[in-house]
C-alpha cells in the first residue's frame, strides 16, 4: 500500500471517528446511573434514559443515616460549582455520584443484639436527645428472656436516657430455663409489681413464678423514686443544702470562697485611731471565710477593692459586735454603690446578701458601738455552683 493511500484512509478513519457520534446522538438516548454512594435510592431511581442534549430533570434526593445529602457529582470530592442540576444537559453516558457530608448534630447508638435479632443495627440521633422510641426490644427465638440494653458501663439505658456521644448498647438476655414440663414454656402466675417496693435509688421489683417446676423471675417493677426534696434548700454558712423527706438524704453544695480575687481591704474611720484597727485580710483565711476584719469602737468603714470585675453570688457577713451597718457594692460599669442593706445585724450566724453579678468593690459602713469594744467581723464573698433541680 502506497503511503498516500494509508494516509488517506487514516485522515477517513478520523474524520468518521469525529463526525459519527454528532450523526448519531440526533434523536439518540443516554444513560444517566446514580451511584448512591454508600445511601439509598427509592426503586428505580437509579438510571433513567435521557435524549442526546436535553435536561437530565429532576434529580432523586438519596438518604443516608447520619450524613447530609450534598447533591450529585460526576466524580467523588468536586467543588460546589460543579454539582449537577436538572437543568444539565446530557450528551453522553453519565454516572453521577451521591456526596455526603457527616452531620455533626448526629450522634450514632449501634445495638449489639448478643445473640438476638434486631431490624436496626445503628440509629443517628440529635446530640443530646433522649433514645425514645429508637430504642426497641430485640428478639431470640429459644425463649429467652429480654433483660434491657446496658452501655459499655452496664449501666442500663432507657427510652429517657440521653446521648451525647457515640454510644454501644449491648443487649441482656435470660438464658431460656427448660420447665418440668418437658418445655421452655413456664406456667407463669401473674407479675407480682410489689413483691418489692422502690427507694429513691433502687428500682422495685416485679416477681413471677412457673406454677410447674417453681422457677422464678424477676424484673422492674416500680422504678426508683429519686429523692423528694420538696422541702426546699436551707441556707448554711458558704454552703446551702437540704433533705431528702423520705431518705432523709442530705444534699450539700459548698461555695466557692472568692477571697483570692480580692486586691486589698482598707479599715478607715475609727475614733480610736487606725493602729487599734488591724485588717487581718491578708493571710488569716478560715476555712468558711474570706476575710476578717477587726476594729477598736467608732465609726468604720471597710473598704473592699477587688483585683478585678468578680462574678460574685452573695456574700456573707458574721461578727460579734452590737453595731448595726449597711452594706453596698458597686457593679462594674456603675459609678454609684448599690445598696443591699441598711439595717444589718451582726450575729453568731453569718448574714447572707445575694449579688449576682460583676462587682469591682464593697463597702460596709459601721455605726459607731459606742464606748468601743473590741469586735470582730468575717465577711466572705460567694461563687454558688450551678445547681441541678
Ligand atoms: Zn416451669
Ligand atoms: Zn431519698
Amino acid at each position: 500500500m502506497k503511503k498516500s493511500t494509508l494516509t488517506k484512509l487514516i485522515c477517513l478513519a478520523i474524520l468518521c471517528i469525529m463526525v459519527l457520534p454528532l450523526v448519531m446522538a440526533c434523536g439518540q438516548k443516554f444513560t444517566v446511573y446514580f451511584d448512591a454512594n454508600g445511601g439509598e435510592l427509592k426503586e428505580g431511581e437509579d438510571e433513567r434514559k435521557v435524549k442526546s442534549g436535553e435536561m437530565i430533570g429532576a434529580l432523586p434526593t438519596p438518604t443516608k443515616e447520619g450524613y447530609k445529602f450534598m447533591g450529585w457529582y460526576e466524580e467523588e470530592d468536586t467543588n460546589q460549582e460543579d454539582r449537577i442540576k436538572k437543568t444539565t444537559m446530557v450528551a453522553f453516558n453519565m454516572v453521577l455520584v451521591a456526596k455526603w457530608e457527616f452531620n455533626d448534630n448526629l450522634v450514632s447508638v449501634e445495638f449489639d443484639a448478643n445473640g438476638g435479632e434486631i431490624a436496626k443495627d445503628v440509629v443517628y440521633i440529635d446530640k443530646g436527645t433522649t433514645l425514645g422510641n429508637l430504642l426497641v426490644d430485640p428478639t431470640r427465638a429459644d425463649g429467652a428472656t429480654f433483660e434491657g440494653w446496658f452501655d459499655a458501663k452496664n449501666n442500663k439505658v432507657t427510652k429517657t436516657t440521653k446521648i451525647s456521644s457515640p454510644i454501644v448498647l449491648k443487649a441482656k438476655w435470660i438464658e431460656p430455663v427448660l420447665c418440668s414440663n418437658g418445655t421452655y414454656t413456664h406456667n407463669w402466675t401473674i407479675w407480682d409489681y410489689e413483691a418489692s417496693e422502690p427507694t429513691c435509688t433502687q428500682d422495685g421489683k416485679a416477681v413471677r413464678l412457673c406454677q410447674d417446676c417453681g422457677h422464678r423471675e424477676e424484673k422492674v417493677g416500680t422504678e426508683k423514686l429519686g429523692h423528694d426534696y420538696a422541702t426546699g434548700w436551707t441556707f448554711g454558712q458558704m454552703q446551702q443544702s437540704r433533705l431528702c423527706d423520705r431518705c432523709n438524704r442530705e444534699e450539700v453544695v459548698k461555695y466557692t470562697n472568692l477571697s483570692t480575687k480580692i486586691k486589698e481591704t482598707v479599715i478607715t474611720g475609727s475614733v480610736y485611731g487606725p493602729e487599734n484597727v488591724n485588717c487581718l485580710y491578708n493571710d488569716n483565711w478560715t476555712e468558711t471565710f474570706g476575710t476578717t476584719f477587726a476594729g477598736k469602737g467608732g465609726a468604720v468603714t471597710v473598704d473592699v477593692t477587688f483585683k478585678e470585675a468578680t462574678e460574685v453570688d452573695c456574700v456573707f457577713i458574721k461578727g460579734t459586735g452590737s453595731n448595726g451597718y449597711v452594706l453596698s457594692v458597686l457593679y462594674a460599669g456603675d459609678t454609684d454603690y448599690t445598696v443591699l442593706t441598711e439595717t444589718g445585724a451582726f450575729g453568731d450566724v453569718a448574714q447572707r446578701y445575694a449579688i449576682d453579678g460583676t462587682i469591682t468593690n464593697a463597702r460596709i459602713e459601721m455605726a459607731n458601738s459606742g464606748d468601743g469594744g473590741s469586735y470582730w467581723q468575717e465577711l466572705a464573698f460567694a461563687d454558688v455552683p450551678e445547681i441541678e433541680e
